[in-house]
């Protein structure tokens, strides 16, 4: 992509409206703009980085065994009512009627409609286990959006919903949702930590909340700093196995982690006193088991193996897609700008043209670009005439991990400059090394 014909409204001013770093970066770098409180529109940057936030979470269900569908984002009342939730929703519930006065609803989540779609179709124990999932806009009508995508009214969620047997056969979907976001998230390059956590509206007394520790999280939360060394790493993992799945659970539900919830003082002043953490942090997701909590009441059964009627156990597993983007950035900034991690950076890489009009320096960036491109790394090229500083200050704000700077001064010498964005060390090279490393590095992600 050329930054000349690109649409990447920066801003130089720090907006007023911006209470922390992510949601400051995020409208600075042209990324978002609010178009009601709590509702945005994703601009070209942010879009791209959405993209790959859903890519890597469809990636890993698809992996763990989990089938994607699409449900609609507009829901009948009338199946919230089989399930109770209609009136207990309160006002976070959009409540819409239609011209021929038919009450719907903008869905805040879908476990009524999956199960609708499951009793519909489903009949017998053997078409079990079965997880379906999908990606798509919730509304919440949140009494306070606020921190931009953090908390917003409308926002993208991946939901998943698992339909088994018995109990054993639910507890392993829920491992393995576990071990499945945890992998998603480190792809991300996010240490999110699941915590045991209260179950709220969804119901259900198995749960779990993936937390992303930062001064700016809404959630107070106490943990062993043992759990902060653990890594999921290469790990390949057969999800059919359940013990395999069970072990990576227990690993990480072992140290002690909490939310203020269900933090339980006691049993925290066992944990070692230097190892005893309290900090702030960014939910990024959920994982339920609710049994039958839905299936009874809205008769979701299957016929068993003995040929008796019984109702299915279920789960339900959230991840933040939207807020995710401001998690990653509160988690990976410095004060010039974001630092995408390089898994969901929106370009890999960025090429900045020193002297744009000079022939050779206009050749080499292309070249590059064009090598770039013939291995699927998508650069972005700022190909604008404008001053050096500027251009570096754009790159630094809008947070591409690499940067490939080309200057007829070092191109007399064969060299162009590789630099990385987190740590700010520069490399002379060739451009065809350079080319090469960029391919090394992405070659892993
Ligand atoms: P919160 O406690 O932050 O209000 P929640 O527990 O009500 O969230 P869930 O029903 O667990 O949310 O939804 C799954 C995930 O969706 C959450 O873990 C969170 O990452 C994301 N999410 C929930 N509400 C919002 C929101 N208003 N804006 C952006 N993302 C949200
Ligand atoms: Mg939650």
């Amino acid at each position: 992509m050329r930054l000349s014909r690109y649409f990447l409204p920066v801003l130089k001013e720090n907006p007023a409206e911006a209470q922390i770093v992510s949601h400051r970066y995020m409208l600075r770098a042209g990324m978002i703009k609010q178009q009601q409180a709590g509702i945005y529109s994703w601009l070209p940057l942010g879009f791209r980085v959405l993209r790959r936030i859903e890519q890597i979470v469809h990636e890993e269900q698809v992996r763990a065994g989990h089938i994607p569908l699409l449900m609609p984002t507009l829901q009948p009342a009338d199946l919230w009512r089989e399930s109770g939730r209609y009136d207990d929703y309160g006002e976070e519930m959009l409540r819409i009627t239609d011209r021929h006065k038919r009450e719907m609803l903008y869905g805040p989540t879908n476990e009524e409609m999956i199960t609708d779609i499951f009793r519909a179709h489903v009949e017998s124990y053997k078409s079990l286990p079965l997880t379906l999932y999908h990606i798509q806009w919730k509304f919440r009508d949140e009494v306070r959006p606020r921190f931009g995508v953090m908390r917003g009214r409308e926002f993208l969620m991946k939901d998943g919903y698992n339909f088994d047997i018995d109990y054993d056969s639910a507890i392993h979907a829920y491992n393995r949702h576990m071990v499945s976001y945890l992998k998603t998230y480190e792809r991300m390059g996010l240490q999110a930590i699941p915590m045991r956590a209260a179950s709220g509206p969804i119901g259900g007394d198995n749960t779990h909340e993936f937390l992303v520790l930062a001064s700016t999280g809404e959630s107070e939360v106490f943990y062993d700093s043992a759990i902060t060394d653990l890594k999921f790493g290469d790990r390949v993992v057969d999800y059919d196995n359940r013990d395999e799945c069970a072990a990576i659970v227990r690993e990480w539900t072992t140290p002690y982690a909490r939310t203020d919830e269900t933090h339980d003082v006691s049993v925290f002043h066992t944990i070692p006193a230097e190892r005893q953490k309290t900090s702030r942090g960014i939910e990024v997701g959920q994982i339920f088991y609710f049994g039958t909590k839905y299936s009874e009441p809205m008769g979701a059964v299957v016929v068993n193996d003995k040929g008796e009627r019984v109702p299915v156990h279920m789960g339900s597993h959230g991840i933040g897609v939207s807020r995710l983007l401001g998690a990653i950035i509160e988690a990976s900034h410095d004060d010039k700008g974001i630092i995408w991690p390089e898994g969901v950076t929106p370009f890999p890489v960025g090429i900045v043209n020193l002297k744009q009009g000079d022939g050779a320096a206009d050749a080499a960036c292309e070249a590059i670009e064009k090598a770039l491109l013939a291995k699927g790394l998508e650069p972005l090229y700022d190909d604008r005439d404008d001053r050096a500083g500027a251009k570096f200050a754009t790159m630094d704000l809008i947070g591409l991990p690499w940067r490939i700077t080309v200057g007829p001064r070092g191109l007399a010498a064969g060299k162009v400059e590789l630099t990385s964005r987190r740590t700010g060390e520069s490399e002379e090279m060739s451009p065809e090394a350079a080319v090469a490393r960029i391919a090394e590095i992405y070659a892993g992600v």
